[in-house]
C-alpha cells in the first residue's frame, strides 16, 4: 500500500495496550455519474441519485495528511468540487507536487 500523494509505503495501524499508531489515512471515492431508478409509485418521477463508479480508495500517509494544500484537495474530492484522482491525471501537476516532496 502506498501514499496516494507521495507514493511512500504506508503501514497498518498498530495497536498497543494504551496507544494506537495510525500510518494513514482512507478516503473511498470514486467517479460519481447521475443515475435514475424507476420509481415504484405510479405516475411519479424517476428518483434521480448519484451512482459511484470506479470506487477508488485513496491512502493519504499522516505527513501528507498534515499539510494545507492536502487537506484541501481531500476536502474538494469529498464535496465534489474537484475529484482526486483526475488531479493526478495531469501529469504536470503530479510532477510539481513530487518535486515539493
Ligand atoms: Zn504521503
Amino acid at each position: 500500500m502506498q501514499c496516494f500523494h507521495c507514493g511512500r509505503e504506508v503501514r497498518e495501524t498498530t495497536h498497543k495496550p494504551k496507544s494506537y499508531k495510525v500510518d494513514y489515512y482512507r478516503l473511498h471515492t470514486g467517479h460519481t455519474e447521475l443515475d435514475f431508478l424507476v420509481n415504484p409509485k405510479l405516475d411519479a418521477p424517476p428518483l434521480r441519485y448519484l451512482r459511484l463508479t470506479n470506487p477508488i480508495d485513496i491512502l493519504t500517509c499522516v505527513e501528507c495528511y498534515a499539510r494545507p494544500e492536502i487537506r484541501r484537495r481531500l476536502d474538494d474530492d469529498i464535496t465534489g468540487r474537484r475529484a482526486l484522482f483526475d488531479v493526478r491525471a495531469d501529469g504536470n501537476h503530479f510532477t510539481e507536487l513530487a518535486a515539493k516532496g
